[in-house]
């Protein structure tokens, strides 16, 4: 393979506080190497949409189709017993990435969507009754709000939403007075996709447990950036994608309390998931089989644990630390620009940045910008309430991962100046 000479020695896992070089991490992201438009280098600021993957990753998916391709969990040769080994240790680090007590809380799905639809169609169906609540908030992301849409159409529920303040944070004393018995099930962003705020998701957890509400965590944009601990955040149910943190595309990953994933009825029905078939009815697997029909992403979820070796090795504390440094930088630097407004002021904040241009629409923004290299997105964000909440119709969003530069912010901000200077007719 080429590139594998590129690969940057990865500091072991620390936990004081290494500053982490972001220049020095960037050898390891093939992509990042590329240049854009003749010669003008590429800011890639799109992260919440997906990040690149290092070689490590890439490496591990070339391992596994070249050296020991095979299905999992049913052939007896050595190449299956190899690819099993495999598939199952990379569950193993998932479940320690995240304070998992055991493996059996962790289903491979294929991202934060299915893991939520998973939830959605199968504890919603069996704890959901007509007149009970689900209650979210009103920045979800689409992938936690239709699915709770179709369920409480199925079941007669009603919706609910957290107030969202000023400041792109949640009126939780709101929260706790809305909060009742029927409320059966709250679903919450842990990182907005669109205001970057971070929800303190423990005070969420605790006051719904308190009226016997189960509590789903969209870990979509927290996983990747800090650490988390689901046993002492105590949620019921975690959902996150493996593309977002540096690991392919395809996979993800549906965390969910033994005793209620035992509870559950399956998802999908097929091979794997099953214990006894005869020709009128079956049995179901063990957890987490029961949740995994079919042949799963079997190389996805290697370069996922592939992922989470590397983000361990440079530590998520240091990866949050060099993260919140960038934004404060980035957040600096773009409330100089007249004319520009950003979205959102949360004090608990993470690299998610989005802002209106008053002189320009989104997409012709990110148009104008990606012409100098910078790569940032536009559009509703998959969030359309909120935009209609906030006012607007898109948005204008840089967001930042790891291997991020305080150049590639100065990048930006001088691509948006020459845009704004275009658009205001200023050329
Ligand atoms: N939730 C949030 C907060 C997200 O940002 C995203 C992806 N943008 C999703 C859910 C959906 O993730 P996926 O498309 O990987 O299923």
């Amino acid at each position: 393979m080429t590139h594998r000479t590129a690969i940057a020695q990865i500091p072991k896992a620390d936990t004081s506080r290494t500053r982490l070089d972001s220049h020095r991490l960037r050898r390891d992201f093939p992509l990042l190497q590329e240049a854009l438009h003749k010669g003008v280098p590429l800011a890639y600021l799109d992260n919440a949409a997906t990040t690149q993957k290092p070689m490590q990753v890439i490496e591990a998916l070339h391992e596994y189709y070249t050296s020991y391709n095979s299905n999992v969990h049913r052939a007896l040769h050595r190449l299956g017993e190899q690819a099993t080994l495999r598939f199952e240790e990379a569950r193993t680090k998932v479940a320690a990435f995240i304070g998992a007590p055991s493996t059996r809380s962790i289903v491979f799905t294929r991202g934060t969507t299915e893991s939520i639809n998973i939830v959605a169609h199968t504890l919603g169906r069996c704890r959901v009754q007509d007149g009970d609540i689900i209650m979210l908030t009103g920045m979800e992301h689409h992938s936690n709000l239709v699915p709770w849409q179709l369920l409480a159409k199925q079941r007669n529920a009603k919706l609910e939403f957290i107030p969202i303040c000023e400041d792109g944070t949640l009126d939780l004393d709101a929260f706790e007075s809305m909060l009742t018995e029927r409320v059966r099930l709250v679903s919450v962003t842990h990182m907005s996709n669109v205001l970057g705020t971070i929800h303190p998701v423990k005070r969420i957890v605790d006051s719904a447990h308190r009226v016997g509400a189960k509590v789903l965590i969209d870990g979509a944009q927290s996983v990747p950036h800090f650490p988390i601990d689901v046993e002492s955040i105590g949620c019921d149910f975690l959902a996150f994608s493996g593309h977002k943190m540096a690991g392919p595309t395809g996979i993800g990953v549906l965390y969910g309390k033994e005793e209620l994933l035992e509870e559950m009825p399956p998802f999908m029905g097929g091979g794997e998931m099953i214990s006894k078939v005869t020709l009128e009815s079956s049995t179901w697997a063990e957890l987490p089989y029961k949740f995994e029909a079919g042949t799963p992403h079997i190389a996805g979820a290697i370069g996922l644990g592939a992922a989470v070796d590397y983000l361990n090795a440079l530590g998520m504390d240091c990866i949050h630390q060099r993260e919140s440094e960038l934004t404060t930088y980035a957040l600096q630097k773009l409330g100089e620009i007249r004319g520009l407004r950003i979205l959102g002021c949360a004090p608990e904040r993470g690299g998610i940045i989005s802002f209106i241009m008053d002189a320009v629409h989104p997409h012709d923004l990110s148009q104008f910008v990606d012409q100098n290299g910078v790569a940032i997105r536009a559009g509703h964000m998959c969030c359309q309430p909120l935009m209609h909440i906030l006012g607007v119709q898109s948005v204008s969003r840089a967001s930042f991962y790891l291997y991020n530069t305080e150049e590639e912010v100065d990048q930006l901000i001088e691509a948006l100046d020459q845009a704004m200077r275009f658009f205001s007719n200023g050329i």
